[in-house]
């Protein structure tokens, strides 16, 4: 492969991040670290170009040359040289790094199946650092967005505002966000992890005895469980619905098991077979999110509107662009905070060392994803009750039952219950993978 052609691999291959993935991760280290500080760089370009096209044109002095601009930042420059924008350019290319060295911690549990942890984490670094160069096609069409709506914005008179659809940059990042987040997600599955070696012998489901050599009364001998019941697949670890059939109906039960009997769930889960076997449940269920909340939004609003307070004629051109946009970003920030957890729980797993196959805690991570929607009728409830209970009663109800508490003085009730209800439910969620750590971990299917 040319050079030049692994310089641009995420950018030519923009539509098949595993290729891009792939060339990354086979790239020499002087190769790798030209890509990531070409793409920063082509980052920090297309910023500083964007801001210099933004103010050519601002309220005040019109427009002007981008030369007159670009003079105008350095004016105020340490010896003319080292202005805002300089420093602005260096701070990206220190802090870049930080956001590929994230994203590969996030996306550990899905990439470490046994062995050197650090040498995935490396490897997850470089599929994570080939989203640069997307973010950078990214900034520049969100940019230009942002930059000719900023500007027809001043070349409209203040009357006529309200008929412009306002929230197109809205629109525009958040689909560009789920896009690279699609992105991030199929390059990592070019680094899938492989079948562990050696195996791991096969243990006692209720102590974790080595059950190498079968004792003759087939019964463990240490807890005296019988072992056959560590041993048969078919009485022991039938596996889930969801791995079994791919359909919507499966979906459903399997998401109803995760989340009413979850030891029991991961009693029969099958950890051993290959990931392909349980991919898919976390995406549905971000899907099914997504489609419940633009639901929940439009009712909500045929709601308010039912109760005398309909928005504005100006608005039903902006309501469908910034409905959109808010879905997906809290679609988005669901997935987030679903990987979030999940890394945080397989780092503190992958530090005890605590499992044979770290591709087991990729499975529950996927299957953890049901709990998202526990959180999802949480805030729904939260903001509901606000709307309606409010409207009725005439205020922020639950700043009237609770008045404000000394806890936290300086935030209101609402945003006190939203934030110790998600602290709490955390605190089940974390719960809810150590009931799964127990019931995964000395698992033979
Ligand atoms: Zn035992």
């Amino acid at each position: 492969m040319p050079w030049w052609r692994v310089l641009l691999a995420p950018l030519l291959d923009v539509f098949r991040p595993r290729a891009a993935a792939r060339c990354l991760v086979g790239a020499s280290r002087p190769a790798f670290v030209a890509v990531m500080v070409l793409s920063l760089v082509a980052i920090a370009v297309t910023v500083v170009g964007l801001t210099l096209w933004a103010d050519t044109i601002t309220g005040e002095w019109g427009w002007r040359p981008p030369a007159q601009v670009w003079q105008n930042w350095h004016e105020r420059a340490i010896d003319g040289w080292l202005g805002p924008l300089e420093v602005a350019f260096l701070l990206m290319l220190v802090l870049g790094p930080c956001l590929p060295a994230f994203l590969a911690w996030l996306n550990l549990p899905l990439v470490y199946g046994t062995g050197s942890a650090w040498r995935s984490y490396k490897q997850s670094f470089r599929a994570a650092t080939g989203l640069l160069w997307p973010l950078a096609l990214a900034v520049l069409v969100c940019g230009s967005t942002a930059v000719v709506q900023e500007h027809a914005f001043y070349g409209v008179p203040p009357g006529a505002l309200a008929a412009q659809p306002e929230f197109t940059p809205l629109l525009v990042s958040s689909v560009s966000a789920l896009l690279l987040v699609l992105w991030l997600v199929r390059a990592t599955r070019a680094l899938a992890p492989g079948a562990p070696d050696p195996v791991p012998p096969p243990r006692c489901e209720g102590c974790g005895y080595d059950l190498t050599h079968q004792p003759a009364e087939r019964r463990c001998s240490e807890c005296g469980l019988d072992i056959d019941a560590s041993l048969v697949a078919a009485g022991s670890r039938p596996g889930s619905r969801w791995a079994a059939e791919k359909a919507a109906r499966a979906w459903w039960q399997t998401t109803v098991g995760v989340l009413f009997r979850p030891r029991q769930f991961y009693r029969r889960l099958q950890l051993r077979t290959p990931a392909a076997a349980d991919c898919g449940f976390a995406m549905w269920s971000y899907v099914a999110i997504g489609l419940c909340a633009a639901l929940w939004a439009a009712a909500m609003i045929v709601v308010i509107s039912m109760q005398g307070n309909p928005p504005p004629r100006e608005a039903w051109l902006v309501i469908p662009f910034a409905g959109t946009a808010v879905v997906i970003i809290g679609t988005l920030g669901c997935w987030f905070g679903h990987r979030l957890m999940g890394a945080l729980v397989a780092s503190v797993w992958l530090a005890g060392r605590a499992l044979p196959d770290f591709r087991w805690a990729a499975k529950v991570i996927e299957y953890e994803s049901a709990f998202l929607w526990v959180f999802c009728a949480f805030w729904g409830a939260l903001l509901s009750s606000l709307a309606i209970v409010g409207a009725i009663v005439g205020g922020p109800w639950l700043s009237m039952l609770l008045g404000r508490s000394a806890l936290f003085a300086f935030l209101p009730a609402e945003a006190q219950v939203l934030l110790l209800g998600t602290l709490g439910l955390v605190g089940v969620w974390a719960w809810r993978y150590w009931v799964a750590y127990r019931a995964i971990r000395w698992s033979n299917f």
